[in-house]
């Protein structure tokens, strides 16, 4: 079938798929290698909706959006690198080894190689009143938040050995901590393990998180009573957000009951097994993810990537 490359200019050294911290972090090492480099990004960084940043060495406590702004600052001040708002909609590999990309606004380009870098969707249970208190009260991640909320009442909404790993692992941060199971049941073992680690829990059925605006004051049980909170840590799973890595050829795996990641599985190197595609960030991740992890994954996918382009293959 022709094609229609219309609006395609020259073909780019590398697509980076995703303006987050792995993307920009790639985008970065490449632009210092002095290659052409567009960066597309559809804006929804994952944390944009938390206060802070925190556990990021030199940006610990600083506001998400600081860091995005000044990261895509950074980049621009390089001559080969183009940032473009859009969403890479489709890529297909051709014959001779490149990424033909197709974005959302109808711009189509050509690369040599591609990074991806779209983070995912992070899904948690649904309760109502937790929406509005995700990346606040609501928590998933306690290196992330849990200096905020120190020494608080602390729920942790899973269940099984999920719950009893997420709350013992808490006692770092508080020593009021309850596991609710939303209904669901512990095993005798499980509450003995709690039990030791002087860690409470209910399995009543929630109805309602409760709270003054976006604060939490108390889980709602569906028989009417209630225990007071402080923040909530819920147990999250991490999906894709596209079939972009699938579509291309990358392997992914499922997710598991603990490290809950569909990831586009890599190498050391960040590379997916497709030539020329390099895959960093949440989207690869095998350990739980973080900004310090984005950071230096999309590093090394860069130099992969820089390698890859040098050796002319
Ligand atoms: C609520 C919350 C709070 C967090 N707080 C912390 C914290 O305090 N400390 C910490 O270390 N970690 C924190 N994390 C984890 C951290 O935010 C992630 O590990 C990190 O953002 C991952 O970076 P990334 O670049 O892989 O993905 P992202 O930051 O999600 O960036 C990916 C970018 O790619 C874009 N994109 C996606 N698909 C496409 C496409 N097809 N085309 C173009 N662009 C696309 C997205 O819109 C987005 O802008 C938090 C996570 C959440 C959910």
């Amino acid at each position: 079938m022709k094609k229609d490359y219309t609006c395609m200019t020259d073909m780019k050294d590398c697509v980076v798929v995703g303006a987050g911290a792995a993307g920009m972090s790639a985008a970065l090492t490449l632009a210092r290698a002095r290659r052409s480099t567009l960066v597309i990004d559809a804006g929804r960084q994952s944390n944009l909706v938390a206060a802070e940043i925190g556990g990021l060495l030199g940006h610990d406590r600083r506001p998400p959006d600081g860091f995005y702004a000044e990261g895509r600052a950074q980049l621009l001040a390089y001559p080969s690198v183009e940032l473009h708002l859009s969403e890479v909609t489709h890529s297909v590999r051709e014959e001779d080894g490149s990424f033909d990309v197709t974005f959302g606004d109808g711009r189509r380009e050509r690369a040599r190689s591609m990074v991806l870098a779209p983070g995912v969707d992070y899904r948690y249970p649904q309760l109502p009143g937790m929406d509005e208190r995700w990346g606040g009260a609501v928590f998933h991640c306690p290196f992330c938040h849990g200096w905020e909320v120190a020494d608080r009442p602390l729920g942790v909404l899973a269940t099984g050995a999920v719950g009893v790993h997420g709350a013992l692992n808490l006692r770092a941060w508080s020593d009021q901590i309850t596991v609710l199971t939303n209904g669901g049941a512990l095993t005798d073992r499980q509450r003995e393990q709690l039990a030791i680690g002087g860690v409470g829990w209910d399995e009543r059925p929630i109805s309602v998180l409760d709270g003054p605006g976006n604060d939490l004051r108390a889980a709602v049980f569906a028989d009417g009573g209630e225990i007071p909170l402080g923040a909530l840590l819920v147990k999250s799973t991490l999906y894709q957000r596209s079939s972009l890595a699938r579509d291309l050829g990358a392997s992914l795996s499922e997710p598991d009951e603990m490290l809950s990641v569909e990831a586009i599985k890599v190498d050391a190197m960040c590379r997916t097994g497709v030539p020329g595609l390099y895959a960093a960030g949440d989207a690869a991740t095998s350990v739980p993810p973080s900004m310090a992890a984005a950071v230096a994954s999309g590093y090394l996918a860069g130099a992969a990537a820089v390698v890859q382009l040098a050796a002319g293959y």
